[in-house]
């Protein structure tokens, strides 16, 4: 009998907890049609919506949820006179699901981490080296709030200036703008396109850097120079950009002049025309601009 009168405290002091929580006060004064009988009856979902964090009100982060289902925030409403529990995404869920999804829109291979966290807002404008290749980051990413440009940039200077950073840094922003990047290291991609030689996804591949929406290739002339590349590769992916108008970053320690000597060079001998045909294509879908300043590097 002790027990059963326990049992008829906790229950009133806990029917009391919940009737006075100020949310559920609300709630309920909203609906004066409801009976003593009805809210008796579902004093359970009253109860777990007590318990339950409301939009996050009660969590730092999505990470450390207290909901019975992680990212979801209980609803109280009253349908045919019958109180129901439901649950919607809370904030914390929806922003994590939007950064997952973004951070799906820099596609890259073989970047170090810290180019995949560089932001435009680290870059040090100081330097007046460095004044015109900003100035023209900032040009492309403004052009990129009303349509993605046709023309990319053409990135050329010595070592350790911060070519690839700035990649990076334009990839991260750009994904602010909903535009994804695929960020490729040139030597690795002849490789990776090489070893693909033997499989079949070698055509897969070359459609993804086709339609991609910004393509950037790093370090363009560190590569292993073969003309099979060259041609059938390099130059099927920027006919394709340049005859639908898609931007290409380039960043390289050669100028366009340079680089055409660079690509004519190859096992099968000085190969002037069709070296000057990917630069054809290269100023048609990029700009060329110097980056120097000082070796970053050494810091
Ligand atoms: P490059 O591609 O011209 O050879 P990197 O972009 O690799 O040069 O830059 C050289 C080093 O300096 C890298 O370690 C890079 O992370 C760092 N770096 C370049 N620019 C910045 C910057 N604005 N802020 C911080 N670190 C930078
Ligand atoms: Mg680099």
């Amino acid at each position: 009998m002790e027990n059963n009168g326990n049992f008829q405290e906790n229950y009133i002091k806990i029917k009391q907890d919940i009737l006075q929580d100020p949310e559920i006060k609300e709630f309920l004064s909203l609906y004066p049609e409801l009976t003593d009988a009805d809210i008796e009856k579902n004093l359970i979902k009253l109860y777990e919506f007590k318990n339950q964090s409301k939009q996050c009100n009660a969590c730092k982060s999505f990470g450390t949820c207290i909901n019975m289902i992680q990212g979801y925030s209980p609803i109280l409403e009253v349908n045919g006179g019958e109180i129901h529990l439901s649950y919607e995404k809370c904030h914390n869920r929806i922003d994590e699901e939007n950064k997952r999804r973004q951070q799906k829109l820099v596609q890259s291979l073989y970047m170090p981490k810290e180019i995949l966290e560089a932001s435009l807002g680290d870059i040090d404008s100081r330097d007046p080296q460095r004044n015109e290749a900003i100035r023209e980051l900032i040009h492309f990413v403004e052009e990129s709030k009303s349509g993605l440009p046709s023309k990319g940039i053409y990135f050329f200077g010595p070592f350790g200036v911060g070519k690839t950073y700035f990649l990076g840094a334009l990839a991260n922003k750009l994904k602010e703008l909903n535009i994804s990047s695929s960020l490729i290291y040139m030597p690795e991609f002849v490789r990776e396109m090489k070893s693909s030689l033997k499989d079949d996804s070698i055509n897969e591949k070359i459609d993804f850097f086709k339609k991609a929406d910004v393509l950037m290739l790093d370090d363009i002339g560190a590569e292993m120079q073969s003309s099979w590349f060259r041609d059938e590769i390099l130059g099927s992916i920027l006919q394709y950009r340049m005859m639908e108008g898609l931007p290409v970053f380039f960043t390289s320690n050669y100028n366009l002049a340079q680089l055409e000597d660079h690509l004519a060079s190859t096992r099968s001998g000085i190969e002037t025309v069709k070296a000057g045909r990917i630069i054809e294509r290269i100023r048609q879908v990029s700009k060329e601009v110097k980056l120097f300043g000082n070796n970053r590097r050494d810091q």
